[in-house]
């Protein structure tokens, strides 16, 4: 392509036009929720000391452009990569195999474990699960060859707690109105460009294949779909006499992006007519309970609003937005709130079983292929070949860091596997290239390039085990974009983008050790978020990223 997308993007703004931008962006973002309560970092607790403040995300002044054959591809990927999780988490020895070995050296996924065998040995009373997944990306670009379009490397799949599908769709409807807001007249929207559709340079192509402003965004309603396919699939009330249902949202405490997460709530009623409540898991135990046995064998999860405590609701869908992370298990009643909602017969979003397949551990197991094992053949036999084929060519190499010493019998890792991580990890040339991660969530875990040596020279040989080294996808030369953050600075500069492709999947699997029986399957709506091209990590949440979406090309 001639024309360098990426050098000639965003098109340039003067002081005065960036000034009315940015305050047509601030303006939008409250009047429409694309927002985040403070941290404490932007506005001091004594400056708010009732937390009634809310600020807008930290949002792009402009879609990032993003080829559209890559896009699509993701798109069309969603649903077999749901089936894949499905299948992983159905499959319990196979998912034992694989983590054992990080049980020995990883006390969070030791206490998940202990939860799964605990709720096994007494009995699963609910046989469905639902995913609500979102599977992340990044444009890696050929080094030899800089003419080649990028492919598309997935970066990870989350299990529990994907977030931002609510202020996602609202930053492409930002995004949408300033692309297409009635010109000539009006000084709001976008300059010319050919990605907008708007520009009459003759030397801009027209082959820019563009529709001139972003794809509407559906995470909401497939989110949301989602959460009513498990509500409904639940059945009526087990509780004699019956009870009202209702979705849990369980939440951090403190929570600060709250509003993504009303977008759903919201929705889900009115759409789908489900009520929902907010329990913040520091309530679990206080505000829910389960009948004894003998009063009930089928243990209902009941929940009891603090707000109207004579109403008793029955809980159809624990949806978790909250404890992915160790350190969210700080309180001494947390492992026992988490197997108390494990144990009753809510459907959990996602399962102990399912937040343990989504770890990296599995993700590197998966990128497996002959001579080694096959595991996407054995997960997705009714898929030709060729599905696979494209699947597995947005996999970056992966590997195991367990010695060869501490090799278990296990047949899913592949044996070469192993020393060939060891040594990229500790030279450092070859770590240069690497990422290495630990079994967690939510961004800031993971440690880069030459730093990877010396990490592992300052723990036990013993503890290497719990992580995988990765292939840095190395993301196309920057594009440019300015971003406002939450704290209303703003700041211009190159740019890489992770796309993440919303899913969500309801499986029924009685043994926990059979196909599922898939009973929802559906792809639906992005996020795409966009950093500083010098930061390594990517998280919004996290501080790193800012919410962005995209525009094809
Ligand atoms: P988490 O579950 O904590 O979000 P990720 O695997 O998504 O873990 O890693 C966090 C961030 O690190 C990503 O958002 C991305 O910016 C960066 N990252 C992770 N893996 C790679 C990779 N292979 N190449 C380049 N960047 C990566
Ligand atoms: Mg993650
Ligand atoms: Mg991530």
């Amino acid at each position: 392509m001639a024309y360098n997308i990426y050098s000639e993007y965003p098109p340039p703004l003067t002081a005065d036009q960036e000034k009315y931008l940015v305050q047509t962006v601030k303006n939008w973002s409250i009047e429409h929720a694309l927002a985040v309560r403070p941290s404490s970092a932007i506005v001091s607790e004594e400056a708010n000391p009732n937390h009634v403040l809310a600020t807008n995300a930290p949002v792009t002044l402009f879609p990032s452009p993003f080829p559209k054959s890559c896009f699509d591809q993701a798109r069309s990927l969603q649903q077999v990569y749901n089936e894949l999780y499905a299948a992983v988490a159905s499959d319990e020895q196979w998912l034992e195999d694989v983590i054992k070995e990080l049980i020995e050296v990883d006390d969070f996924l030791a206490n998940l474990w202990k939860i799964h065998l605990s709720v096994k040995e007494e009995g699963y009373v609910q046989d469905l699960t639902l995913g609500l997944f979102r599977s992340d990306y990044m444009l890696h670009a050929p080094e030899d060859d800089e003419a080649a379009p990028p492919s598309l490397k997935q970066v990870e799949f989350n299990t529990i707690s994907s977030s931002f599908g609510g202020l996602a769709c609202l930053v492409a409807e930002l995004h949408t109105s300033l692309a297409t807001y009635p010109s000539p007249a009006n000084s709001v929207a976008y300059p010319p460009h050919p990605l907008f559709g708007n520009s009459s340079s003759p030397d801009q192509p027209s082959a820019i294949n563009s529709v001139g402003h972003p794809p509407t965004n559906a995470a909401v309603a497939t989110l949301t779909a989602g959460l009513a396919a498990g509500h409904q699939a639940y059945g009526p009330s087990k509780s004699t006499p019956p009870l009202p249902t209702c979705v849990i949202f369980l939440v951090q405490d403190g929570e600060r992006n709250v509003f993504d997460q009303l977008a759903l709530s919201t929705f889900l009623y009115k759409e789908h007519k489900i009520p929902s409540f907010r329990l913040p898991t520091s309530q679990v135990l206080e505000l829910t309970s389960i009948p004894s046995p003998d009063a009930n064998p089928a243990r209902p999860l009941i929940y009891t609003p603090p707000s109207s405590p004579s109403t008793q609701y029955e809980v159809t869908v624990v949806y978790f937005r909250a404890w992915y992370a160790p350190t969210e298990y700080a309180a001494s009643t947390s492992w026992a709130a988490r197997h108390h909602l494990e144990r009753s017969a809510a459907i959990k979003c996602p399962s102990v079983l399912l937040q343990l397949s989504g770890s990296k551990k599995v993700q590197q197991v998966l990128t497996s292929r002959p001579p080694g094992p096959d595991h996407l053949k054995a997960f997705l036999p009714d898929h030709p070949t060729a599905t696979l084929d494209n699947l597995r060519s947005t996999f970056a190499p992966q590997y195991s860091l367990s010695s060869p010493s501490s090799t278990t019998t296990s047949s899913s890792t592949s044996p070469e596997a192993e020393p060939e991580g060891i040594r990229l990890a500790l030279s450092e040339a070859l770590a240069a290239n690497h990422v290495l991660k630990p079994q967690r969530e939510g961004g800031g875990n993971n440690i880069y390039r030459t730093n990877i040596p010396p990490f592992l020279g300052s723990i036990p040989r013993s503890q290497w085990k719990q992580y995988i080294l990765m292939e840095l996808i190395r993301p196309p030369p920057a594009a440019k974009n300015t971003v406002l953050r939450s704290d209303g600075q703003v700041v211009r500069g190159n740019v890489v983008s992770e796309l993440g492709i919303f899913g969500t999947c309801l499986w029924r699997n009685p043994l926990r050790s059979a196909r599922p029986q898939i009973l929802h399957n559906a792809e639906g709506g992005y996020l795409l978020r966009t950093k500083g091209k010098e930061s390594d990590e990517g998280g919004v949440a996290a501080g790193f990223s800012s919410l962005d979406s995209l525009i094809l090309y």
